[in-house]
């Protein structure tokens, strides 16, 4: 359970305001997708909330709680990246259970948490092999169940399928749409795929510019974009 909440955010890198105050409200179990163009700030906006980066205004919640100045590890966030941040020298399950040996669970606890994540990705039978050995969708299971078994507060996902091919990207939407019905985990995940985004998302986020355009539901952003950038971006008639 995670309510997450953004408020007057903003981040500069020296001279260079990167978010000019975000404010945002992601609701327990929602399954929320921020889109805008290269360069508008989405990574950076999850960085923030995910403890890798420092804002420079505004407050960031978690349940209603600052994590301003909260370390990173006590945040209980995971991001999913795309496939290549797996360790290329462990194997499925060493990769899977890297958080939580840095964690220090025993390795009872580590070996149940993996088992129970591998059952749930269609893992179990490659628990042994190395990445190198996995096909791309593996691949991209692995990257989550890593997430999974720190059985974190919110998943964050930048931009994770971006590596595959069509086809692939098509699958892999059904299945961590799949896992979102299942484990209903408060997810924010970042695309530059306009269909990604119309199909995946409870609500999507449009930015620009390091602010928020518009927020509200696939069909509210093509029916009624706020202005002719949403517009263009989500692909409505203007
Ligand atoms: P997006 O993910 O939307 O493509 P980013 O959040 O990665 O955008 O970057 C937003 C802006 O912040 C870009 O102009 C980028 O160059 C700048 N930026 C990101 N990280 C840093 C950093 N560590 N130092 C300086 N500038 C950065
Ligand atoms: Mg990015």
């Amino acid at each position: 359970m995670a309510t997450v909440s953004f408020d007057k955010t903003r981040k500069a890198f020296g001279a260079h305001e990167v978010l000019k105050g975000i404010t945002l409200d992601v609701a327990d179990g929602e399954f929320m997708i921020l889109v805008g163009p290269s360069g508008c700030g989405k990574s950076t906006l999850l960085r923030m909330l995910a403890g890798l980066e420092q804002s420079t205004g505004g407050d960031i919640r978690i349940d209603g709680r600052s994590v301003i100045g909260v370390s990173p590890k006590d945040r209980d966030i995971a991001m999913v990246f795309q496939t290549y941040a797996l360790y290329p020298h462990m194997s499925v399950a060493d990769n899977m259970g890297f958080s939580l040996r840095l964690a220090k669970a025993p390795k009872s606890v580590a070996d149940g948490k993996i088992r129970a994540a591998a059952d749930m990705l269609d893992l179990t039978q490659l628990l042994d092999r190395y990445p190198r050995q996995l096909s791309g969708g593996q691949r991209q299971r692995v990257a989550m169940g890593r997430a999974i078994v720190r059985d974190p507060k919110v998943f964050l996902f930048d931009e994770p399928l971006s590596n595959l091919d069509a086809k692939l990207r098509v699958q892999m939407r059904a299945e961590i749409k799949a896992l979102h019905q299942r484990l209903r985990t408060t997810s924010i995940y970042v695309t530059h795929d306009q269909v990604e985004a119309m199909t995946m998302a409870d609500r999507i986020v449009v930015m620009n510019g390091g602010r928020v355009e518009q927020v509200g539901s696939p069909l509210d952003l093509y029916d009624n974009p706020a202005n002719l950038f949403v517009a263009g971006f989500i692909g409505s008639p203007a």
